[in-house]
């Protein structure tokens, strides 16, 4: 996500609503689970947030078909998750909220769900490592909820925004995809993905993943690679599609509106050599697509393999700014996406990198040298351990704060520092091949760095992590 400033600058029964009647998928006995082993994981309670996610599940698959009616404001879905359950348990227990279920199948046979206190239950025991098949349809208009922090951006919500002009978007860190379909909304739970979202002609619907065919006005995405529930993204608008290649031929689809999107063209036809920067430092970019999605937000997130910008973030901003939070989002496909913090105590593993080549970046882009850098860094990091507290031992109600991205950054500008050039680049594109599609924590990042360059440095990161004060 999108945080510091430039340098420089219910219950339910029997279908009563219109949607779809869940096909009845096959007993589980007969479905091959193996086909989606790259979305096992190993779920983590939440330090920070017990609430959200069930540690109990790792669901594999989410199939999204969706159908937007922007007169209406109405979304209706039927989703098919593909579940191993971790543990035995009596039921199953989902993050969902603000929608109303109309039928849910488990394994082909009529359950019921009930929606309260933002979760899903369906009262059918699980048995641990015995996978089910779980299709709920349900349908409303989507509606954001708080999110835990006092961030600039905080106040206008999080999950899905059904617009009063038919726009839908979404900006859901740390959760929000609760608002659009049901999930096991923690980081430690990545799955992969296929969605078909159908839209009425003159509308075009933008989402994570690779984008597949268009059949009608249904529009296809798939995520092949595990995608965290926080950094999927739907959104969907009066596009227009610009298509790029990026390094190695990577296809690269940005989708703009007419006239309020034309400022950021420039920059966003620049997206090939903006990757080509990072792969120099990072090595090859993870994914087999990428692209951006402009939406209404006043944020920006790090959607995997489609980037969200939000308007309202870049309005009244010059475009080196806007450039240089291209970078930030992008740097996040290798240090959050490929490599994803276990949990949101962990956060500062993907924004201190992010921030720190975004602050990389913008030297080029403004022309300051590492003085100023480290001037700025020390000076920003001192205000921030007072204000907000360390960056390693964030607080619940306090998500996402610039501690979280500027700390980490001074404290890798001081490995950078230590090692040159080369041997840091090689740690940063060694750290993000070798974790990739898998979660990371600080443990594993401090034995990391201390195998990668032969030197020990548990003592420079924990103190980096835990001071009230800048280390010296
Ligand atoms: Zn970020």
């Amino acid at each position: 996500m999108r945080r510091t400033t430039a340098v420089a600058a219910v219950l339910l029964t029997a279908g009563c609503t219109p949607s779809p009647t869940p096909p009845a998928p096959a007993p589980s006995a007969t479905v091959d689970y193996g086909v989606w082993a790259a979305g096992r994981s190993t779920p983590v309670a939440d330090p920070l947030y017990p609430e959200k996610g069930n540690p109990g599940l790792d669901v594999l698959h989410y199939r999204l078909e969706l159908d937007w009616q922007p007169t209406t404001r109405v979304l209706t879905g039927l989703a098919t998750l593909r579940i191993r359950p971790v543990t035995d348990a009596p039921e199953i227990k989902l993050d969902f909220t603000g929608l109303t279920v109309d039928r849910v199948l488990l394994d082909g046979a009529a359950a019921t769900g009930e929606v309260t206190g933002g979760k899903l239950v369906v009262p059918a025991p699980v048995t641990a490592d015995r996978p089910v098949t779980l299709a709920v349809a349900y349908h409303g208009t989507p509606e954001q909820v708080a999110m835990p922090s006092h961030r600039g951006d905080a106040s206008e919500g999080i999950g899905m925004r059904a617009g009063r002009d038919g726009t839908l978007w979404t900006m859901q860190e740390p959760w929000g995809a609760l608002t659009w379909y049901p999930v096991n909304e923690h980081p430690s739970d990545e799955a992969l993905y296929d969605l078909a979202v159908t839209v009425p002609r003159g509308w075009t619907a933008a989402a994570s993943g690779t984008p597949g065919p268009v059949e009608g006005g249904t529009y296809h995405y798939s995520s092949a690679d595990p995608v965290a529930a926080y950094v999927t993204t739907l959104s969907v608008d009066r596009y227009r599609r610009i298509e790029l290649s990026g390094p190695n031929g990577l296809p690269i689809t940005n989708f703009v509106r007419d006239e309020t999107d034309d400022r950021y063209l420039p920059v966003l036809k620049r997206t090939p050599e903006l990757l080509s920067w990072l792969e120099k430092r990072l090595g090859r970019y993870p994914y087999p697509t990428a692209g951006v999605l402009m939406n209404d937000s006043v944020s920006a997130m790090e959607t995997q393999q489609m980037l969200s910008m939000g308007r309202g973030a870049f309005r009244e901003a010059d475009l080196e700014y806007f450039e240089a939070v291209l970078i930030h989002e992008y740097a996040h496909q290798w240090f959050g996406n490929a490599v994803t913090p276990s949990t949101w105590t962990d956060l500062w593993l993907s924004e201190g990198w992010a921030t720190y080549l975004q602050y990389l970046y913008e030297q080029k882009l403004y022309g300051f040298d590492d003085d100023y850098l480290e001037s700025y860094l020390r000076r920003r990091d001192a205000e921030l351990r007072e204000s907000v507290g360390p960056p390693g031992r964030p607080k619940a109600g306090t998500f996402a704060e610039s501690n979280v991205y500027l700390c980490p950054a001074a404290m890798l500008r001081e490995i950078h520092e230590r090692l040159g050039d080369e041997r840091f680049f090689a740690l940063a594109t060694a750290w993000a091949a070798d974790n990739r599609d898998r979660s990371q924590d600080r443990a594993g990042f401090i034995s990391f760095v201390n195998t990668h360059t032969g030197e020990d440095h548990t003592t420079l990161i924990n103190t980096w992590l835990d001071s009230p004060t800048t280390p010296k």
